[in-house]
């Protein structure tokens, strides 16, 4: 019996290049060391990553056009996008789940012509040009306080749906999902987290890796 097949990917650091809303509020927010502080106490789980990002979105100095000239920079892997088209062969359903803002993925998707992905992120609140501030639609959903938009419960949802569940990630905010996942392929952060936790991972470096270990791994695994 075959299962549908759902894969998961994180934004920052895993679809982007870069982790876009750490380098944009480094960027934008005045002055280092309080912010290492906070994201010091962010790593080791003395706050949670709505804690980090209400205290950086009130730090940061920075409007809109600050932040569409900073996106206009940003780049996503040079694989991604045929690595889409290798998913819609397949017929396997694509969602982004982002513990980062809404966005800087919406205009990155629409500027490389990705806007039909659906994603979930924190939603960043602005009016006549400047920064008001951020809500979070998906906060705490599975009594987890540490992130701000858990990944977790999405993949969950999915899993209920049927689907084998295969999370593709970089950094803290894929430590709730990649516990859950059905195949979790990991690099840079999270790739350390798992091989700590004996959580088991596929390293990739970008998504011509992960396209070529689906190839494989979903024909033996489902
Ligand atoms: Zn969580």
């Amino acid at each position: 019996m075959s299962r549908e097949v759902a894969i998961v990917c994180d934004f920052d650091g895993t679809v982007s290049e870069r982790d876009i809303g750490h380098h944009f509020f480094g960027r934008y927010i005045p002055g280092t060391e309080r912010r290492e502080e906070l994201m010091d106490r962010w790593k080791v789980g003395l706050i949670s990553s709505r804690d980090c990002l209400e205290q950086e979105i009130d730090w940061v100095r920075a409007g809109r056009d600050e932040l569409d000239a900073f996106i206009e920079q940003e780049r996503l892997d040079p694989y991604f996008k045929d690595f889409i088209d290798f998913c819609n062969r397949r017929k396997y359903d694509i969602h982004i789940l982002s513990d980062g803002l809404d966005y800087y993925i919406d205009r990155l998707l629409m500027k490389f012509g990705l806007g039909f992905i659906s994603f979930k992120a924190n939603h960043l609140v602005l009016e006549d040009g400047s920064i008001q501030g951020i809500e979070f639609p998906y906060y705490n959903l599975m009594d987890c306080t540490m992130c701000g938009n858990c990944k977790r419960y999405h993949v969950e949802e999915l899993e209920k749906r049927g689907f084998y569940v295969v999370y593709v990630g970089n950094g803290y905010s894929d430590r709730c999902p990649a516990l859950y996942a059905d195949l979790v392929l990991a690099k840079e952060d999270l790739l350390d987290h798992c091989r700590q936790e004996g959580i088991g991972y596929v390293p990739f470096e970008n998504f011509r890796d992960v396209e070529r270990e689906l190839t494989t791994r979903l024909i033996l695994e489902i």
